[in-house]
This record gives structure tokens, C-alpha cells and sequence, in this order.
């Protein structure tokens, strides 16, 4: 076989945000490799080594969408009931789907979850860290119908207050950011519906 990896290259297992699972070029088919992508900007990629194909599998970040839903001031949470993060808190989100609207994804996961209509908006904010592929937009949202209860991927749910809510039991770097903006911004009293015992709608 000719197909050597570039100076530099090695085997796409060493790739940090795949574990290995992504090997073959797709569009031959091909061992890829883990180098540096000479022929464009000089960043790290997946590369198809072989000549008169020399793919680049771009590994795009992968956007995610939830809603923190609340009701008399309080936050739906769910608790995970597979890893990563089983045992461990969030509020209902999940992958977008390609063509499907941010918003229109939060609120249908927080239907899937938990079995609730909620009315998503405005944005919290957009959530990212270093190395993590995932990308979170995260909406407020209040919700409209429903009690909610533990469907899917759902251990169990509940609402809490911004002073019940423990960083240590939540599920991600992303989660607790936004729900330490959703406390700050509950502070400031800028949640809908923040009266205890008004009790939704
Ligand atoms: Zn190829």
C-alpha cells in the first residue's frame, strides 16, 4: 500500500474529540489520518491520504438546544437516566436536527422528556468550552401545559428554585453555566412568573 500518512500525520484514533470511531475516508474509503492540513489554513483534521482524493473530514461542532422551563419561578429539571452524566441533573434538551429550528428542537425535547408544552423565549445564552464539540443554545421558557413526568431518557424530573439548584449534581460543563445565568437573572427578577404559588397557568 502507498497510502502513507503525511509528515506529521498519525492514525485518526489520536483524534481528541472522537475516540477513534471515524477511521475511513468516505469518499474512497481509505485509512484517514490525523495531520495537518497543508493545503488549507494549517489546522489539525482528519485527512484521506490517498492521491487524487485527499478528503478532509471536517468534524463540524455539534449544536445542541435546550430550555430551562419554569413554572412559579422554579426550574424544570430532569435527571439523567443514561451516561454521560447518568444520575446527574440538566433541563430538557438535546441535538438539533439538521433543517430543524433551535427554538422548535428545545421545545420538543422538553416535550419528549418530560411531557410538557412550553413556550421557548427569549435566549438565555450560547454555551461553549474548549475541546467540547457540543455547542448549547439555551432558552428560557415558561411551561404552558402539563405535569411534568420522567418519559425517554428521563430518571426522574423536578422543579426547582434558584436556591435548590447544586452545581455538583448537574450533568455538564455547559448545564451549569447556563443555570448559574438562570439563577443570576432569576436574582434580578427577570424570570416570568418568579411569585411562589402562582403556579403556571
Ligand atoms: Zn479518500
Amino acid at each position: 500500500m502507498s497510502l502513507l500518512p503525511p509528515a506529521g500525520g498519525h492514525p485518526p484514533r489520536a483524534h481528541p474529540h472522537l475516540g477513534g470511531r471515524i477511521r475511513f475516508c468516505v469518499a474512497c474509503g481509505a485509512e484517514l489520518v490525523f495531520g495537518k492540513w497543508e493545503r488549507g489554513d494549517g489546522s489539525m483534521q482528519l485527512l484521506c491520504p490517498r492521491p487524487g482524493c485527499g478528503h478532509v473530514h471536517f468534524l463540524d461542532p455539534k449544536l445542541a438546544a435546550g430550555v430551562i422551563a419554569s413554572r412559579g419561578g422554579k426550574a424544570l429539571l430532569v435527571q439523567r437516566k443514561h451516561n454521560p452524566g447518568k444520575g446527574l441533573w440538566t433541563f430538557p434538551g438535546g441535538f438539533v436536527n439538521r433543517g430543524e429550528v433551535v427554538s422548535e428542537a428545545a421545545a420538543r425535547e422538553a416535550l419528549e422528556e418530560t411531557g410538557v408544552e412550553v413556550r421557548v423565549g427569549p435566549l438565555l445564552g450560547v454555551y461553549s468550552f474548549p475541546e467540547n464539540p457540543i455547542v448549547l443554545v439555551a432558552y428560557l421558557g415558561e411551561i404552558l401545559r402539563g405535569e411534568p413526568r420522567p418519559l425517554d431518557e428521563t430518571a426522574a424530573v423536578k422543579l426547582a428554585g434558584p436556591e435548590e439548584i447544586v452545581p455538583a449534581e448537574l450533568a455538564f460543563d455547559t448545564t451549569r453555566a447556563a443555570l448559574a445565568d438562570w439563577q443570576a437573572w432569576a436574582q434580578d427578577g427577570r424570570i416570568p412568573s418568579a411569585h411562589p404559588g402562582e403556579g403556571g397557568r
